[in-house]
């Protein structure tokens, strides 16, 4: 994002925010060399989240995945859909705010468990003791459905 005024190209971030639309993220930003602020408006997945495995593989971020991990851990608990997209949009915004463009699948889980722990403590345990390094889904859906 190239500053309007001087063209410089580095920029730091000072207000993120969803559009009215939800279908971008409307940014303050403010250009490192002459201070100038300008908004811009950066269409969601324009710069795609990379998910670095611990084994060192990696994998595009995936909301749906994230999600569907969440709820599953929430399972019969009293925490709402909505309540787990919020944690989610949160940990999204965080992320966008940092201007991330990868993360360590261990520093989401991570991300996920401060929010958790908040939210509820059997789904905080649920998560932690199973999915402590987000490495496979299905395999964390499997072991949580056999706790029951
Ligand atoms: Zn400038």
């Amino acid at each position: 994002m190239r500053c309007p005024s001087c063209g410089y190209a580095e920029s730091k971030v000072v207000d993120s925010r969803p559009s009215e639309d939800g279908a971008s993220i409307r940014r303050r930003r403010e250009c490192l060399d002459c201070g100038r602020r300008f908004t811009t408006y950066e269409r969601l997945g324009d710069n795609p989240l990379v998910i670095v495995k611990s084994d060192g593989s990696s994998e595009a971020y995936n909301r749906e995945k994230l999600f569907r991990g969440v709820l599953i851990a929430c399972a019969k608990r009293p925490i709402s859909s909505e309540q787990i997209a919020i944690l989610i949009d949160d940990i999204e915004l965080e992320l966008r705010n940092d201007m991330r463009s990868e993360i360590k699948s261990k520093d989401l889980g991570e991300m996920v468990l401060a929010r958790l722990r908040k939210l509820d403590d059997v789904a905080y345990v649920r998560f932690a003791s199973v999915y402590k390094d987000f490495q496979n889904i299905e395999e964390f859906a499997t072991a949580l459905e056999g706790l029951d």
